[in-house]
């Protein structure tokens, strides 16, 4: 099953896709881990990725679908997977669009998720700061929701409520997505 995790920073998408890959044995990759590990990198590149995050602001679409398509090349992915934060724009969809079963988006209010990310984040990310959570919570709304309409719209948008425990939400989850 190939399975799409959306949410605003902060939702919970790490925590429900690791759960959820345990439990359906299927593998989980993350688009920001990815890039986090890419931004560590000595290079231009690096160096690039590390500039664009640390402003809150998306990587380029190309980059980002490219990336995406290299990973699910390998065979781990082949018979499915749990993907955190692709796709993000429209643009990404139109770039890279891979026959998804399910896109679950977790909701959470902008309030509950500047709350989470500045107060309770140990501030190891380099997009910690107030003003790329502010910046990556603005980008959600004007790029990422028209992303979650395309999926509704899809008939294959699961809705969750984010802001109760996590072991409610898992519960909904694994209900919804058999
Ligand atoms: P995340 O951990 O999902 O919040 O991602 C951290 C950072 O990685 C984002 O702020 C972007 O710079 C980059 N990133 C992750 N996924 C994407 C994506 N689909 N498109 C563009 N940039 C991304």
């Amino acid at each position: 099953m190939k399975i799409i995790l959306i949410g605003i920073q902060g939702a919970g998408k790490s925590t429900q896709g690791n759960l959820l890959s345990e439990k359906l044995k299927t593998p989980y990759l993350s688009t920001g881990h990815i890039f986090r590990e890419m931004a560590k990198e000595k290079t231009p590149l690096g160096r690039q990725v590390k500039e664009i995050m640390t402003a809150g602001l998306l990587q380029p679409d190309d980059l980002t679908a490219q990336v995406v398509q290299s990973y699910l090349k390998r065979l781990e992915y082949k018979n499915g997977y749990i993907m955190d934060g692709f796709p993000r724009t429209l643009e990404q969809i139109n770039k890279f669009e891979n026959n998804i079963d399910k896109v679950i988006y977790l909701n959470i209010s902008d309030k509950e998720a500047l709350w989470r990310l500045t107060y309770q984040s140990d501030g190891a990310r380099p997009d910690d700061s107030v003003k790329a959570v502010r910046k990556r919570i603005e980008l959600f709304h004007s790029v990422t929701e028209p992303v979650i309409d395309y999926y509704r719209r899809k008939g294959i948008l699961l809705e969750v409520d984010g802001e109760r425990s996590v072991e409610e939400i898992h519960k909904e989850i694994l209900e919804k997505v058999k």
